[in-house]
């Protein structure tokens, strides 16, 4: 089985390729395919738009996935905005700062992060799944590893370090994108649509 996958970025391809094993062939996102505008409201919404205009350019099925971090004090925020909570072109330690700021009076630092990873086969019919992470927020950055809210990410499957202080293996083995293309992969070898 062939996907093309909505991401550019020849990490994040090669961590879902990892994931997915041999079975699966993933190819990248033909470079003449410009970005979508990710303007939905979930992270379903999103996942799909994107899965669907790579569908739409190349006539194959499409593979793509969306990412929130959901915190439980701040009512699920900063969810499906959570590349840009801290504004339009804020970078990942502005988002870490406001975060941090949001929560300073706050004890229940508890959250998860959720991932929606899709197919969009060319019929128009889909396969979609979703993994989590649960966690807490830590108080302060700490670790170089990863991106995003890593530094500050701790999961309850762990021994207290950080996202940002682990192996991308050890991160991926309990990690929200991590489960959600273990599910897309189990969802694609038995044949559910
Ligand atoms: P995306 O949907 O994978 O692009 O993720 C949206 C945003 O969520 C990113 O810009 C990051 O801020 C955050 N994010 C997604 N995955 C992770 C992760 O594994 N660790 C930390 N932050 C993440």
């Amino acid at each position: 089985m062939r996907l093309v996958c909505a991401s550019a970025n020849p990490d994040k391809v090669a961590e879902i390729q990892a994931i997915l094993g041999d079975s699966i062939e993933l190819a990248p996102r033909p470079t003449d395919v410009p970005d979508v505008v990710e303007d939905a409201d979930t992270l379903l919404g999103n996942a799909r738009l994107k899965a669907a205009a790579i569908g739409a350019a190349t006539g194959e099925p499409a593979v793509a996935d969306d990412t929130g971090l959901e915190v439980d004090a701040l009512g699920g925020a900063p969810g499906v905005y959570s590349a840009r909570y801290a504004g339009d072109g804020c970078t990942y330690a502005d988002n870490v700062a406001k975060l941090l700021a949001e929560l300073s009076d706050r004890t229940d630092r508890s959250a998860r992060f959720r991932t929606v990873a899709i197919v969009v086969w060319p019929d128009g019919s889909e396969t979609a799944v979703e993994g989590e992470c649960r966690g807490r927020i830590a108080t302060a950055p700490t670790g170089d590893s990863g991106f995003g809210y890593d530094p500050i990410f701790v999961p309850d499957d762990g021994d207290g370090r950080t996202f940002a202080e682990l192996s991308a293996d050890e991160k991926h083995a309990v990690s929200h994108r991590g489960r959600a293309f273990r599910a897309l992969l189990d969802a694609l070898l038995s044949g559910a649509g």
